[in-house]
């Protein structure tokens, strides 16, 4: 089969690999119908991490089952499902408490840029759709696999609701579904900090109420003055930088909640400065399995439209362009299509 390996820095390639088996009881095999390229994924192919040698790339994926071990009792072969990025059981300690993303059996999915991925502990990774989607809902339960279901969960850390005023750091992918996920749970007011034109419309197609093109202290001064000088209630985190984070913090009343999804890269926090801030911070990989069933089903009634996000659609053997139009900003988020 066909598989998406980055082996260095700008260094992707479409090459044959053995297409995966089940190798353990609870494993699922499905055939990839679509997957897409990560804001993280561009980590490692800017240098910025390293995934070693040669990494089989991608964690987002739907498809269709294909073959189970013979302890999957929840998916079955045919059943079309969304998967989330973490493996999880969804029965122990962790996952029963919402947190399915630091499961106690830690295992990442990877390899999705391929024609088949295996899922292990498929009956607690993967949510079967309730029947084959209309190809016009693949986008959008797509997205849900990652990016959509990250964005949830950073409003949800941030405590987004009715009557609060949610401010956005980040106008990548999950940024953008941030400001609809934030709209969505109630928020009345979502400040989508965003310079570049194409994405401040999705913003707003999304529900952003207000846009600030400023960044770091000019852009913390911005939500102030939006906000009666007091901050967001809420703020979503959805970059990853040292910038990101202070401004974050900083964009945030006291007493506010700031939701940080951005996976930190060489962000160190300034003690006192976070101890006068006054905010609860939380974060981390997002438990999308937690929000999956939701998710599937507010697509499914075409309540929200989160695959907006995937301005360019390629086929899986033009990978290495989806990586550069995304390095390049020129996309915001790339569908590959096996
Ligand atoms: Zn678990």
């Amino acid at each position: 089969m066909r598989a998406t390996i980055l082996h260095g820095p700008g260094d992707v390639r479409v090459e044959e690999r053995p297409k995966p088996l089940v190798e353990k009881p609870t494993d699922a095999v499905i055939k990839v119908v679509a997957a897409c390229v990560c804001g993280s994924d561009l980590w490692p192919y800017r240098g910025i991490a390293d995934y070693g040698p040669a990494a089989a790339m991608g964690h987002e994926y739907v498809g269709v089952v294909e073959t189970v071990g013979n302890e999957v009792k929840l998916v079955k072969p045919g059943d079309f499902v969304v998967g989330s990025f973490f493996a999880s059981d969804n029965t122990c300690e962790i996952c029963r408490s919402g947190y399915q993303s630091r499961c106690v059996i830690n295992e990442h999915v990877g390899a999705a840029q391929a024609e088949y991925l295996r899922v292990p502990l498929a009956d607690g990774t993967l949510v079967a759709t309730p029947g084959q989607p209309d190809p016009d809902l693949m986008p959008s339960l797509l997205a849900a696999s990652d990016v959509l279901g990250t964005g949830w969960f950073a409003a949800v850390a941030a405590e987004s609701g009715p009557g609060k005023t949610v401010a956005v750091v980040g106008d990548g992918a999950v940024g953008l579904l941030g400001v609809l996920s934030a709209r969505q749970l109630g928020a009345e007011r979502v400040i989508a900090m965003s310079r570049h034109p194409a994405r401040q419309a999705v913003a707003r197609e999304f529900g952003a109420t207000d846009i600030v093109a400023e960044r770091g202290d000019e852009g913390v001064a911005k939500v102030k003055e939006l906000t009666g000088g007091m901050g967001a209630h809420s703020v979503i985190e959805a970059v990853g930088t040292q910038q990101s984070m202070e401004q974050a913090i900083h964009a945030c009343r006291p007493g506010g909640h700031v939701g940080f999804v951005g996976i930190a890269h060489e962000v160190a926090l300034n003690g006192l400065d976070l101890f006068f801030s006054g905010v609860h911070l939380h974060g981390g990989p997002a438990p999308v399995r937690r929000f999956l069933p939701d998710l599937i089903k507010l697509i499914w009634d075409r309540a929200i439209n989160p695959g907006l996000v995937f301005d360019l659609t390629l086929p899986l053997d033009q990978a290495p362009e989806a990586y550069k139009a995304m390095d390049e900003r020129r996309a915001i988020k790339a569908l590959l299509q096996p």
